[in-house]
């Protein structure tokens, strides 16, 4: 679990650009959705805790709105604001033990606020507003105590993707954060990296220094890496059949035996295989609501994890240095999606959670394998330019199909992008933009023109 101080940034003076940290892009959560089950989870127990400073409630009610109430019930919504209302965070709950403290809350139509006093909550309290939105957010909950006398405290809150929540009425807290070397465009990070000779990755772990000593980010870094580990050698452990009743079977550890067990020559697209059962066991674990890393979603949750194991397993020389640069690099092109677009499938569509996924593997594993920043910069394009127009869409409201082998697929081009000679694309003129045609003056503009091309085409998408 990353250590307390990553919750508590440093507040220093203003800066020029939103802050973000690698922790906003990386959180250790569980399944099946970071919008839909981690945002409420997390709404749900600040609210808790909220609510307890103003006394002892006799009611408590949430009501959910847009996407939450249309696809809540496919995505665990309503067990995670139970799990939330009882002090459960998403890092901590034990995935095997949801069941049990979810069967007890509806049993006893009570569930102990925050841990501690207990307060009725029935079935007729949690309500699925269907085909109502509110204008903050497409993932909207209202949630509310009454403590009697007609005394009562009411939030909204939004969870705007990646398990990220906002509460109505309140401002962003890291919003003055002091990087030092703030960017909100990939033209400004590669004129960064011009400016001081740094790496991408080197450039990210200098400006986490805003939120916590480097040993600390460190630290962070190799723990996310541990997670994304222990979730593909869970995941190629499971059988059996994913619940929700569209009866998917699990496959990850079938193909996992398959390929061990394997004894001919090695055939080179083997490789690809096993990349693509590293995704597979990911969200299949996420889709059975198990313990993942929001990367930068759940849906999302099998890209960047199976472009690591990736690396670690296939690439000749890679190292744990090479994992962290990976994973910082990837989270540099997170930011400018968050910064720039949205990671919010209810905004984005599909192309905001797998494309950015993509997007972000392509660039860390060009990092890792030693590429400068335009090259990673341009991994970044093509991962995100093959997403483009992605819908969400997925059957029974479920993160099953079409999106667990959309991970697979995901990864696929991820790698492509970054190891592939097709995926260095020779200098050519590039529509709209006059003379700049080259390919560094294009890596140069294109992510920022990428990062609002998705918000764009996300209308279409929803
Ligand atoms: S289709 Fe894509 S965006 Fe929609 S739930 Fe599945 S993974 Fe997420």
């Amino acid at each position: 679990m990353p250590s307390t101080s990553l919750d508590a940034p440093v507040v220093l003076e203003a800066s020029p650009a939103p802050a973000l940290s690698v922790a906003d892009l990386f959180t250790i959560g569980i399944g099946p959705s970071s919008s839909h089950t981690v945002g409420p989870m997390r709404a749900a127990k600040r609210f808790a805790a909220l609510a307890l400073t103003e006394g002892t409630p006799i009611a408590l009610s949430c009501d959910l709105f847009g996407s939450l109430a249309l696809t809540g019930k496919g995505h665990a919504t309503d067990v995670a604001v139970l799990l939330g209302l009882a002090g459960w965070t998403p890092e901590g709950v034990d995935p095997d033990l949801i069941a049990a403290l979810v069967g007890e809350i509806r049993d006893s139509g009570a569930l102990r606020l925050d841990g501690e006093t207990l307060v009725p909550f029935g079935a007729a309290d949690l309500r699925f507003r269907m085909g109502e939105f509110l204008p903050g957010h497409a993932n909207a909950l209202r949630l509310r105590a009454e403590y009697g006398a007609g005394r009562a405290l009411e939030r909204t809150f939004y969870s705007v993707g990646g398990g990220a929540i906002e509460m109505e009425g309140v401002a962003a807290a890291r919003a003055n954060i002091a990087l030092p070397h703030p960017f909100s465009s990939g033209a400004e990070l590669l004129a960064l990296g011009e400016r001081t000779g740094m790496s991408i990755a080197e450039l990210v772990l200098a400006n986490e220094s805003a939120w916590r000593p480097k040993a600390e980010t460190l630290a962070f870094l190799d723990e996310v890496r541990a997670a994304m580990l222990a979730v593909i050698a869970r995941g190629c452990r499971q059988e059996g059949v994913l619940p929700g009743g569209l009866n998917v079977p699990r496959r990850a550890a079938k193909l996992h035996a398959t390929l061990s067990a394997r004894t001919c020559a090695p055939d080179p697209s083997a490789v690809f295989e096993w990349l693509s059962l590293y995704a597979l066991a990911v969200n299949e674990e996420n889709a059975a609501g198990g313990r993942v890393v929001t990367a930068p979603t759940n849906g999302a949750a099998g890209v960047l994890p199976a472009v690591l194991k990736y690396y670690e397993t296939f690439a000749p020389g890679a190292t744990r240095a090479g994992s962290r640069t990976l994973l910082l690099s990837a989270s540099a092109i997170g930011v400018l999606y968050k910064l720039n677009a949205s990671i919010s499938a209810a905004e984005m569509g599909c192309q905001g959670e797998v494309g950015v996924a993509c997007s972000m593997a392509a660039a860390g594993l060009t990092a890792a394998l030693g590429g400068t920043n335009s090259q990673v910069e341009n991994a970044a394009e093509i991962g995100m330019e093959h997403n483009l127009g992605l819908t969400c869409d997925p059957i029974g409201g479920l993160v099953q199909i079409p999106c667990i082998e959309r991970n697979t697929m995901g990864a696929v081009k991820a790698v492509n992008a970054a190891i592939s000679p097709a995926g260095r694309r020779p200098p050519r003129r590039v529509p709209g933009r006059g003379d700049r045609d080259h390919a560094p003056d294009r890596a140069r503009h294109g992510l920022e023109v990428q990062g609002d091309q998705p918000r764009r085409a996300g209308r279409e998408c929803r």
